[in-house]
C-alpha cells in the first residue's frame, strides 16, 4: 500500500473532479490526501532535504553541521593534495626553539583550504600549533564547518599526532570529521576527531541539564 501511496503522490491522477464520481468515498479521500496533504514519509523526506540545504547554507554559521557526515569522504587525490599543502605550510614554520616544524591544511565544507604552521615565541607557552593556526584562520574568515585537516611534520618513522590541546580545539567544531596524520613521504593514517578525543567535552555539553542553576553573582 505504501508503494501505491507513493506512486499516487508522485503521479497525481490526471482526472477531473467529476470523474471521481465512480469512486468510493474512501478512494476519493485517498486521492485528496495525496493531492493536498503529504504523507509522513514525504514530510520526512522534505524535512531532510530542507535540513540538508540549511546545513549547506549555514555552514559558515554552525559548527554542529559537522555532525552530519555529508560526503566528507575525500578521494585519494584530494587527500594527497591536502597532505602536500600541509607539507608546504610546514616550510613556513617559525620554530627557533623546538626546531620541530609542523604544517596543517584544513579543508572546509565547501572545499576551501586554509593552511597553518606552528608559531613559537620566546615566552614558550605562547607558542601556537599549526592546527590551531589553520583553524583560527578559517574561523576568522567565517568558516566553522570542516571536512578534514592534514598534519605534516619532519618525523619520518611515525605519523605526526596532534597535541591534546589541538584535539580539543578541533572538537569545538564537531567530532565527526577527519584528521590525516602524515609522514614526510606522504603516507598517512586517517582518524576522526572522535577517535582522537573519545568521550569528549564539547559545546553541546554547556547546555546540558544541571542540578541547579548557578546564581548570577557567580
Ligand atoms: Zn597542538
Amino acid at each position: 500500500m505504501t508503494a501505491v501511496n507513493d506512486w499516487l503522490w508522485l503521479h497525481p491522477l490526471p482526472v477531473s473532479p467529476l470523474s471521481h464520481s465512480h469512486l468510493k468515498p474512501s478512494h476519493k479521500r485517498l486521492i485528496h490526501q495525496h493531492k493536498n496533504k503529504p504523507t509522513n514519509k514525504t514530510k520526512n523526506k522534505t524535512k531532510k532535504k530542507e535540513k540538508k540545504t540549511r546545513a549547506n547554507m549555514d555552514g559558515v554559521k554552525s559548527g554542529r553541521d559537522i555532525m552530519h557526515r555529508n560526503s566528507k569522504d575525500l578521494c585519494k587525490e584530494t587527500v594527497k593534495k591536502l597532505i602536500f599543502q600541509s607539507q608546504e605550510a610546514k616550510k613556513q614554520s617559525y620554530c627557533p626553539y623546538s626546531k620541530f616544524r609542523v604544517g596543517a591544511a584544513l579543508m572546509t565544507f565547501d572545499n576551501t583550504v586554509f593552511t597553518g604552521c606552528n608559531v613559537e615565541n620566546a615566552s614558550y607557552n605562547l607558542g601556537l600549533c599549526a592546527e590551531r593556526t589553520a583553524i583560527s584562520k578559517a574561523v576568522s574568515e567565517g568558516y566553522r564547518s570542516f571536512k578534514a585537516i592534514a598534519i605534516a611534520s619532519d618525523l619520518c618513522e611515525q605519523f605526526i599526532s596532534p597535541c591534546g590541546g589541538c584535539r580539543q580545539f578541533m572538537r569545538e567544531f564537531g567530532s565527526d570529521w577527519d584528521v590525516y596524520l602524515s609522514k614526510p613521504d606522504g603516507s598517512y593514517k586517517r582518524m576522526t576527531v572522535d577517535e582522537l578525543l573519545p568521550a569528549s567535552f564539547g559545546p553541546e555539553d554547556m547546555s546540558m541539564k544541571k542540578v541547579f542553576n548557578i546564581p548570577n553573582e557567580y
